[in-house]
């Protein structure tokens, strides 16, 4: 077997001895550009092997050194970003424009774990009783597994490993096996920034190899990004072997809109937010929920004209606002979704199923499609519809809004658009979700603020980037000490409760 995209293990490409490989396809033409080598446990051992001895060295290395290689690595990957949105676009589909979106904010999460000194530098008490000081460390886990979906192919790896890394461990990174190469990328991108070899890996695979990372000895932490039901399972098998882990799931984003905003302003970012990169993104608006009829009428006049305008067309067409969805299968599901509202009793406003691009016959497209009055109850609402299709829900008064969003089961990102401040305090106040917008449809934080969502939609303590990412990749140690005065006699064994005094 050679495998055209190879394991990246101790600096070297290795084809592995699992023996097994999968396709993966250009999504705009349905063609096989190339087949992956998927790791088996073997192959995971022996990866998590040179991860260890790399990660113990590494985590010696000074912090000014280890520094000058993450700086190393933000500025290579600058370099290297053209041929990056190339590469993502050929396998993942989104546009070049997308591409390039994701790679500038996987630049600020680089720069962000620049500011690892300040985040790790640990705390000191002087004299906290008879002469005792305390302090703490947080030092490096060892070895930390990365996986990632396939929505992100270099920004979530990033996200995730780039802390890891900076801080002193050691990574093996499983991207998705749809969209392998980026990652392989990634660990190129860091051998020419001075990362000693073995520090940064990435082993490919399936269900398997990830039950390898999960129930490996020699892994320390798991952190994850992926559909509600994989994250649930990567959460609780992960525990279950002593790992820490932190999982983030999907999301079913709202955006409310109250009878007060500007309707024209709310169309333009329901359509940005909602069919950007065809809605394959966790932070996608799904569904608007606009207050009262007349909002609802005067909502829809505005989107339908606007959803039926859309190009759709490959990563390099230039006038294309989205692409082809990652799978035929994610087509067909995205595709039933929108059967399934029809048959509940849903109105479609246009329609995207059975979308043909000439010269792309075979591409995995699916068109812009907008249902309006969906019910609470329907699988196009209750489930995460990973594909340009957005619901209308109708509700009569605001706290029937919060209370639709509290009530799903998923808690990723919100958005409200008003210009009412006193409603938008207490929509923030009491909406039970992770990120939160206040006329902004992505309320994506930036780098140096907490990312994470709620209810089902993360499982775990940490965040995927900001300072708890510091603190999820690191142990805490906190150390009492006291030097006794050359004159200080013993004085016998004190068997009472040590007080600080
Ligand atoms: P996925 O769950 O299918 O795959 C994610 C990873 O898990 C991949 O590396 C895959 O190989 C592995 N995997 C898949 N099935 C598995 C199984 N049964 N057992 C063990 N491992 C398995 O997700 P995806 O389709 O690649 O990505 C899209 C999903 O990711 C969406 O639900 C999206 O909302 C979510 N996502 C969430 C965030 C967030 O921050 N919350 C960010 C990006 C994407």
């Amino acid at each position: 077997m050679s495998s055209d995209v190879q394991h990246f293990v101790g600096g070297d490409s290795v084809v592995g001895e699992g023996g097994r490989e999968g396709d993966v396809f250009n999504p705009a033409t349905g063609e096989i550009r190339a087949q992956c080598a998927y790791a088996s446990a073997e192959d995971i051992d022996d990866v998590a092997r040179v991860a260890t001895l790399a990660g113990k060295a590494w985590a010696k290395t000074s912090i000014a050194k280890r520094l000058e290689i993450v700086f190393n690595f933000r500025n290579e990957f600058i370099a290297a970003r053209d041929d990056l949105a190339e590469l993502i676009g050929l396998e993942h589909g989104k546009t070049l424009s997308d591409a390039r979106g994701e790679l500038q904010r996987a630049v600020e999460a680089i720069e962000f774990a620049c500011s690892m000194p300040h985040l790790t530098k640990g705390e000191y008490s002087l004299n906290i009783g008879g002469e005792i000081d305390n302090f703490s460390v947080q030092q490096p886990l060892g070895v930390v597994a990365c996986i990632s979906p396939f929505n992100f192919p270099a920004m979530v790896p990033i996200m995730m490993s780039t802390m890891a890394v900076a801080v002193g461990n050691a990574v093996v990174l499983k991207p998705s096996e749809r969209v392998p190469s980026a990652a392989v990328e990634l660990g190129r991108i860091w051998q020419k920034a001075g990362l000693p070899d073995g520090v940064f890996n990435v082993a490919h695979g399936d269900k398997e190899a990830v039950d390898a990372l999960l129930t490996h000895p020699g892994i320390a932490a798991v952190s994850f990004v992926g559909s509600t039901k994989v994250a649930e399972y990567v959460y609780e098998e992960g525990c279950r072997h002593g790992k820490r882990v932190m999982a983030f799931g999907g999301g079913k984003n709202h955006m409310i809109v109250l009878p007060d905003a500007d309707l024209d302003l709310v169309a333009d970012h329901f359509i940005g937010a909602g069919y950007g990169s065809a809605a394959q993104r966790c932070m996608a608006i799904s569904v608007a929920v606009p207050v009262g009829e007349q909002t609802a009428d005067a909502l829809v006049e505005r989107l339908v004209p606007r959803v039926e305008a859309l190009q759709i067309g490959p990563y390099d067409d230039e006038s294309a606002d989205f692409g082809p969805l990652i799978t035929s299968q994610s087509k067909q599901t995205v595709e039933r979704f929108i059967d399934e509202s029809v048959s509940d009793g849903a109105e479609l406003r246009v329609d995207g199923r059975g979308l043909e691009l000439s010269g792309y016959e075979n591409g995995f497209f699916v068109g812009g499609t907008l249902v309006d009055h969906v019910h609470p109850n329907m699988s196009f609402y209750r489930e995460e519809v990973f594909g340009p299709a957005r619901g209308i829900v109708r509700a009569s008064d605001v706290d029937e809004a919060i209370q639709l969003v509290n009530d799903h089961e998923l808690g990723n990102g919100v958005a409200m658009f008003t210009r009412d401040g006193h409603a938008a305090r207490r929509f923030f106040e009491e909406v039970d979700v992770g990120m939160i917008g206040v006329n902004v449809p992505v309320p994506v934080p930036a780098g140096y603020h907490n990312f994470g969502g709620l209810k089902r939609s993360k499982f775990g303590e940490g965040y995927l980037f900001g300072p708890d990412a510091a603190r999820f990749y690191t142990k805490i140690k906190t150390i009492s000490v006291r030097w006794p005065a050359p004159t200080d006699d013993a004085d016998g064994p004190d068997m009472t409760m040590p007080t600080n005094d």
